[in-house]
């Protein structure tokens, strides 16, 4: 680990793992792909009713208000026990984004059934036809008296087969020029009339995504957050929120977690060729750990993260697939078997998992754009 527990950081990393150990469910333990809402829920709302599923949230919202270290021991002993990852758009993306810019009634309407896991929320922002082009939007948000009608369409939506409402962008100027002038951030309650969603299976063969249909969707008009026309900055205060938590080396350290014991129950932790490669893989997380930790100051600050979610997504990203890809490395003659594989009196997922891993330098923006936003804002290069 990069950095050592103080003293009272050792205390409360005993009370969360003891707590955890007690009452995380074992059968969601190790998971790779996402249990259906009715088990998984259940584990949210355990970690809700102890008033831990908001550690980042402020007391005045119902949140712990924890200190930066707080928030990483939790992150980091769900690692340790390869808790199954929540529906977390509501607590993670969406409630900061209400604190900053929802009026008193949004916050007071949304805030409280994200913290009690009543309300799933999905985020609709990518587009058949724009994806790393965001701006290019064509979902179309039509303002009549006090309502908007909505028509267009949303995919990869995460989980929003299963979502109650979904936070997204809607071009309510057509016109504006340029592009993001004209759009809005808008919350859609997926339960109205005119809205379908079509679930679709990714390549391990798990439907974490769907695609949403918007057909005449009547939206009433105190669901937009922010100003008419000023959703593109609230829509990007909130990816670098994403990127931020996509970058945790928890990810990673989970999949160390899964090595080691493979490797031990196989006998290659005996190799050298492979101890190798699992310091140097190691070492990758120390240092992502490190500008994980700088970047979280930075935000506890009140500091601007700019390019530097940037640079966190692409090494968090690379390192998770380095990780994945050991992991089928020590499964040897095992390594393309998707069945769950026998580790002692255990098992555990390695195909699935690196299959999963693929995913990580698409979502949130690709490695490509990452890269293009390096080049740009900090070797200063042409666009
Ligand atoms: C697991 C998963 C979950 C997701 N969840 C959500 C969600 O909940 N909500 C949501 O709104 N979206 C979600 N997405 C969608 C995601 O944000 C988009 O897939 C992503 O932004 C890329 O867009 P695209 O798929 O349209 O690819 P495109 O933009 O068509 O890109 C195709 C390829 O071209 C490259 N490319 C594109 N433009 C450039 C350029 N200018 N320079 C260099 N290379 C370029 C890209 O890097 C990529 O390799 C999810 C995606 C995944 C994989």
């Amino acid at each position: 680990m990069f950095r050592k527990d103080s003293a009272s950081d050792a205390t409360f990393r005993k009370q969360v793992r003891s707590w955890f150990e007690a009452n995380l469910p074992r059968e969601l333990r190790g998971r790779t792909v996402r249990p259906p809402p009715a088990d998984l829920m259940v584990w949210y709302k355990l970690l809700s009713e102890r008033g831990w599923i908001a550690p980042h949230w402020p007391k005045e919202h119902g949140g712990m208000e924890a200190t930066l270290s707080e928030q990483i021991i939790i992150a980091q002993e769900l690692g340790r026990l390869s808790a199954p990852h929540l529906p977390l758009q509501g607590v993670n993306h969406l409630g900061p984004i209400l604190m900053r810019y929802g009026t008193h009634e949004q916050k007071q309407r949304h805030l409280p059934p994200i913290l009690r896991g009543d309300v799933i929320w999905a985020q609709g922002y990518s587009e058949p036809g724009s994806g790393s082009d965001l701006a290019s939007l064509t979902t179309k948000a039509e303002l009549k008296d006090d309502h908007f009608v909505v028509n267009g369409t949303k995919i990869w939506q995460t989980w929003a087969h299963h979502a109650d409402w979904m936070f997204t962008l809607v071009r309510t100027d057509p016109e504006a020029k340029p592009k993001h002038a004209g759009i809005s951030f808008l919350l859609i309650n997926l339960r109205t009339t005119g809205v379908k969603t079509k679930p679709i299976l990714n390549i391990a063969g798990d439907d974490e995504f769907s695609q949403v249909f918007l057909d005449d969707v009547i939206v009433p008009k105190e669901n937009l957050i922010g100003p008419l026309n000023g959703g593109w900055k609230v829509a990007n205060d909130l990816l670098a929120n994403e990127r931020l938590f996509t970058s945790s080396p928890q990810h990673a350290l989970e999949v160390v977690h899964r090595i080691t014991r493979l490797a031990s129950a196989n006998g290659r932790d005996g190799d050298p060729v492979f101890r190798d490669k699992l310091a140097a893989l190691r070492i990758r997380i120390i240092a992502q750990e490190a500008l994980f930790w700088q970047a979280a100051d930075l935000i506890a600050n009140g500091r601007p993260l700019g390019p530097a979610s940037s640079t966190m997504k692409l090494i968090a990203t690379s390192n998770l697939q380095a990780a994945t890809d050991l992991l089928v490395d020590v499964a040897d003659t095992h390594g393309a078997d998707v069945r769950r594989q026998s580790v002692g009196d255990d098992d555990l997922d390695v195909t699935r998992i690196f299959l999963q891993s693929r995913r990580a330098t698409i979502y949130g923006g690709s490695s490509e754009i990452q890269r293009n936003v390096l080049a740009r804002r900090v070797l200063g290069l042409p666009s």
